[in-house]
């Protein structure tokens, strides 16, 4: 048996496509979904990530702002910046790219962004109502899990999913999604006992670890979906790097019935998510009715 590929890029080329017209029916009404995008310092990977989704926003036709400060940027500036962009009513998504240097704290900041904006959806206030699930911003990597395992499994009631890693960015937030579809959920991590036994119970498995090709094909039920968040850079020959996720990928088609490539899996829908958090802040802020999609 050889997996069916969920093919990330493909699934968020058509969320794009609905994004656009929704944006489109929004721009009638005056209204122009707006996200900016902070960056702080130059790490080369956080560069790659922010101009993919500056150049995302503006081809799906919303209003795109790129916020790049010095890495030595001081927080009380970085606040600053922000309380601007909560007042601003051109702007409806703020993001700010983690990981961000060290005289600056995460959480913070995090906390600072206005919960009306928070399209990533880290704020404790967005983290609460997904918990206690209210509606409001799922975050985006999570959703694009969801989105993407929903393309095998048009309901999720009663499967058992298992998620390695439990992140405050992945690992918990995809769990909380995958109970409000009604999956037996566990929560695995770097202290579970026998790992490979728990994940071979699940029918979707979500590897959100960041540990390169680290799940093996013989942790795989027969038949499972396999959503694969990681992103690694491994070095590949002629001593360039490549991009791997946290699945051994060719071992696992084998076993799995579909499975998430690394690229082209959970990052493009990933970005995705953010246009439509975006869209969905704009509808929001303007009283108006969210989008069907
Ligand atoms: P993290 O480092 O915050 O969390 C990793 C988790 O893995 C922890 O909860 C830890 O308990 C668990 N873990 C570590 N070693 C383990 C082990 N030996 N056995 C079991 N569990 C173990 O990472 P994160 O922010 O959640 O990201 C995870 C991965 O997903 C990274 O590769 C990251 O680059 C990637 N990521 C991708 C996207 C995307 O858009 N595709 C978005 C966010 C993160």
């Amino acid at each position: 048996m050889t997996a069916t590929i969920i093919d990330g890029k493909a699934a968020a080329a058509e969320l794009g496509d609905a994004i656009a017209v929704e944006t489109l029916r929004l721009r009638e009404k005056g209204i122009e979904p707006g996200l900016a995008v902070v960056l702080v310092g130059d790490n080369p990977a956080s560069e790659i990530y922010v101009r993919s989704k500056t150049a995302k926003t503006a081809a799906l036709g919303m209003h795109s702002v790129l916020h790049k400060m010095p890495g030595e940027t001081a927080q009380t500036d970085l606040l600053s910046l922000i309380d601007r962009l909560n007042a601003d009513p051109a702007i409806h998504g703020i993001l700010v790219q983690l990981p961000l240097p060290p005289q600056i704290d995460s959480d913070t900041i995090i906390a600072a962004i206005a919960p009306a904006k928070d399209v990533d959806g880290f704020h404790p206030l967005t983290a609460g109502r997904l918990a206690a699930g209210l509606p409001g911003l799922k975050p985006c990597t999570p959703l694009a899990c969801i989105i993407l395992a929903k393309r095998i499994h048009k309901k999720l009631d009663g499967l058992e999913a298992v998620v390695i890693g439990r992140s405050n960015i992945v690992g918990k937030p995809v769990a909380q999604l995958l109970l409000a579809e009604n999956a037996t959920v566990t929560i695995t991590h770097s202290k579970t006992r026998d790992l490979p036994a728990v994940c071979r119970r699940a029918d979707i498995l979500i590897a959100a670890i960041g540990k390169a090709e680290f799940v093996r094909a013989d942790w795989i039920k027969p038949g499972a979906t396999v959503i694969d968040v990681g992103i690694n850079r491994v070095l590949a020959d002629g001593g360039k790097t490549r991009v791997v996720g946290d699945v051994a990928y060719e071992e696992a088609r084998a076993v799995a019935g579909a499975i998430t490539p690394v690229p082209g899996g959970v990052g493009p829908m990933t970005i995705a998510c953010l246009m439509l958090n975006t869209l969905r802040a704009a509808c929001d802020i303007a009283g108006l009715p969210q989008p069907k999609i």
